[in-house]
């Protein structure tokens, strides 16, 4: 088959890579509908993150069973499948409090790699959830954002406790702030403020039901936040950039007694202890549980209630996987589908 391999900083290639096979029973293979390009992959494509060896690339996929192994019981040959970029076994008592991305045996899908033709998925049953019957073409790109960005978003949300009469903020633009927007709207927060300095992403956070446009960050952006809400800051802030001025602008813009959800991976942080004790926040995050929202997520896909997979600005086949990589961190693009 063919997979996307990253040899070194720049430098990612479309290659011939073995077939992946059934190695344990619990597996299932998928021919993947469609892949795409993760802000999170840029970090070892600019060398921030080193690469001592060509390592495959992706975790965020959509596809239709080929094959299933023995143990497998639920998921069959045949279907439409959307998984999470952590496979988990979704019955161990971290999965079952609704935690999978730290289930006991969760396995990173970024080691199998899955901007390729083909993909080993572990743990199929825990991990992998069926749509009702295979989807139309322009339902993939939606359903493909669940399987990370969307999930990541929605998660961000949820831990920042966004709802009915909360004003929440967004710090980042990249694709899972914007899908944290669209989470915000959905579970009926009052007012959104997206904080965003480039206008193709401000007019899709306004899309997706950001009502207010911050440009400033740093402490002017916080100032701005207080300036919005009576001086108070928000009452739950998104953080979806992972780096040290941008979690310091989320932990600001909260007001005492807040929430903030924080779903960047952190690159090179370090919190002040003084600066945590006197914020006086709740702070919740991590690598998000996606499998705990996708049933739910893709019921609103399917149901045409959501369209998150505007966050896809780019379409290109596989073959132009380096593209991909090259359009997002030049920032032409907001993300990248790939199409086997
Ligand atoms: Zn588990």
């Amino acid at each position: 088959m063919q997979g996307a391999m990253l040899y070194g900083t720049g430098d990612v290639r479309l290659e011939e890579r073995p077939d992946p096979t059934i190695l344990e029973p619990t597996d299932a293979i998928l021919r993947i509908s469609a892949a795409c390009v993760c802000g999170s992959d840029l970090w070892p494509y600019r060398g921030i993150d080193p690469v001592t060896q060509p390592t495959p690339m992706g975790h965020e996929y959509v596809g239709i069973v080929e094959e299933v192994g023995s143990a497998v019981r639920h998921i069959q040959p045949g279907q439409f499948v959307v998984g999470s970029f952590w496979a988990s076994d979704n019955t161990c008592p971290i999965c079952q409090a609704g935690y999978q991305s730290r289930c006991v045996d969760a396995r990173p899908m970024g080691a199998e790699g899955s901007q390729a033709q083909l993909l080993r998925v572990p743990l199929a049953d825990g991990t992998l959830v069926a749509t009702p019957e295979l989807p139309s073409d322009e339902l993939i790109p939606s359903l493909l954002s669940a399987s990370d960005v969307l999930g990541t978003g929605w998660f961000g949300a949820a831990a920042a406790e966004a709802g009915p009469g909360k004003t929440v903020a967004v710090v980042g633009d990249g694709a899972v702030g914007l899908c944290a927007v669209l989470a915000a709207r959905q579970m009926g927060a009052e007012r959104i403020i997206a904080m965003s300095r480039h206008g193709d992403r401000q007019t899709l956070a306004l899309e997706f039901g950001a009502t207010d446009i911050v440009t400033e960050r740093g402490e002017e952006g916080v100032a701005k936040i207080k300036e919005l809400t009576d001086g108070l800051g928000a009452h739950s802030v998104v953080e979806a950039v992972g780096t040290q001025e941008s979690m310091m602008q989320a932990i600001q813009s909260t007001r005492a007694g807040g929430h903030v959800g924080f779903v960047g991976v952190f690159h090179g942080m370090q919190l002040s202890a003084m600066d945590l004790f006197w914020a006086t926040v709740h702070l919740h995050g991590g690598p998000a549980p996606v499998r705990q929202y996708l049933p739910g997520l893709i019921d609103l896909i399917w149901n045409r209630k959501i369209n998150p997979g505007k966050v896809f600005d780019l379409t290109l086949p596989l073959e132009q996987v380096a593209e991909g990589y090259r359009a997002m961190d030049e920032r032409r693009a907001i993300k990248a589908l790939l199409l086997p």
